[in-house]
């Protein structure tokens, strides 16, 4: 038997080393465009690989794959976080689990990741082909190169990742496949108000929002000269992607700036009453910086200079309105320094969610990022290239006993 692994990341090297490690005698060749295999994976987590996630605080799938999470829910019953830490530390690589369940090789090498699967890929036998771009996948199958010549197989597992043009899976076009509009998630927002963002920094858990829209994001909040990242952006960018790419990255920006603080008003009355004749701007609720806070006492429309005696019933709700319901004009998407993943793709109607084999085409299968799954951060992306390579690895074998 032979199979054709298209691209080669993250997904592809796994379900390559996975189908020679099931049966050597089958004839693997993996065709990469590039000019090496897993030039991603080297890239990710900051050079640091979070290479999967604990799940120990996942309530939902849902929350953390806002797209494919019920075909993730079956690919993870296959093979889970678990089975790829027991994956990886088999191969003698030693992993670590952060405090936010982030779980990163203890050398904090993404490197040692790429090398182990290379190194796996070379010993096992499989045949790699780098600079080796599909052009064309013909049913039967053909896989015709850029060059021209033609790869024949008998099974073909489709591994290209994300494109976020829909010209990335031209190469799909002559087999009819439904597509889902391939647009960006995972990005920073610029924000159109200078007093936010030249607050640059880090802060604690808020909640963000766009308004007239479901969506909502909790997490730390980074603010930066251009705009708002860090896990809370990032995670409102993931679950409103298409309806931002929709309205042109365009919209209004909530923040609520406290979300565990139940009463509001109760609160910042208390404030005001323990420091009559101290300044305002001097006594921030805890969570809140001593810089944010001078914004958000200008924001209520408060003068700077104002003693907590003055601030007045008024003031006082209007600065619980600020902290609770805070808007910014969302002015686009950040098009550089951000952790990248595309929502869209492969049709998920298009495969048997059990062992990703596409449902008109028996022999050819997808994983990975090619596929309409996408993730937030911490791990998850690499942890559907796993689930879905390791899938589709053991199906397309199965399919020839
Ligand atoms: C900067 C950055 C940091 C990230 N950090 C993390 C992280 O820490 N944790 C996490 O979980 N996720 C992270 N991600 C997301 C994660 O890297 C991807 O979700 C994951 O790599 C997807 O794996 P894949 O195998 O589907 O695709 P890829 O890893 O993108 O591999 C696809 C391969 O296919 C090749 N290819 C494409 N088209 C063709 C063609 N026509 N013919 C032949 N080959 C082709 C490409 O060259 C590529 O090598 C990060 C992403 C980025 C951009």
């Amino acid at each position: 038997m032979r199979v054709a692994v298209i691209g080669g990341g993250a997904a592809g090297c796994f379900a390559a080393i996975e189908i020679k490690r099931r049966d050597p005698s089958a004839d693997v060749i993996l065709l990469e465009a590039g000019r090496q295999t897993l030039a991603k994976v080297a890239v990710t987590g900051g050079g640091r690989c979070n290479l999967t996630n604990s799940f120990a605080h996942v309530e939902s799938l849902e929350k953390v794959y806002p797209r494919g999470f019920r075909l993730m829910k079956r690919a993870l019953q296959t093979f889970s976080c678990k089975d790829t830490v027991r994956w990886f530390e088999n191969e003698g690589v030693r992993l670590v689990t952060q405090a936010d369940d982030c779980v990163f090789p203890a050398s904090q090498d993404a490197m040692q990741i790429v090398r182990t699967l290379q190194n796996l890929m070379n010993r096992s036998g499989v045949e790699i082909m780098t600079g080796s771009a599909v052009a064309t996948l013909r049913p039967g199958f053909e896989c015709v190169l850029a060059n021209g010549s033609v790869v024949e197989a008998d099974r073909v597992i489709v591994t290209t990742g994300g494109s976020p043009k829909l010209s990335g899976l031209s190469f799909l076009d002559g087999l009819g496949l439904e597509m889902v509009p391939p647009v960006p998630s995972l990005f920073t927002m610029r924000v159109g108000d200078k007093g936010l963002t030249s607050l640059a920094g880090t802060l604690s858990e808020v909640v963000l929002g766009i308004a007239g829209t479901p969506f909502r994001a909790s997490g730390t909040l980074l603010l930066t000269d251009w705009g708002i990242s860090g896990p809370a952006a990032l995670r409102l960018s993931s679950y409103a992607a298409r309806h931002l790419a929709d309205t042109g990255y365009q919209g209004t920006l909530l923040v609520n700036w406290l979300p565990f603080c139940e009463d509001l008003g109760s609160m910042l009355s208390a404030m005001v009453a323990e420091n009559p004749q101290k300044r305002l701007s001097t006594v921030h609720p805890e969570g809140i910086t001593a810089r944010l806070w001078e914004h958000l006492i200008s924001k209520a429309g408060l003068r700077a200079d104002i003693r907590c005696a003055e601030t007045g019933s008024k003031g006082l709700s209007r600065l619980a309105e600020v902290l609770r319901a805070d808007t910014y004009p969302l002015t686009g998407r950040v098009h550089f320094k951000e952790e990248f993943v595309t929502c869209g793709g492969v049709s998920l109607k298009e495969i048997n969610p059990s062992t990703m084999e596409s449902r008109k085409y028996p022999g050819l299968y997808f994983a990975g990022e090619v596929l309409d799954i996408d993730a937030v951060t911490g791990g998850f992306n690499l942890q559907a290239a796993w689930s879905t390579g390791y899938c589709a690895a053991i199906a397309c074998l199965r399919q020839n006993q």
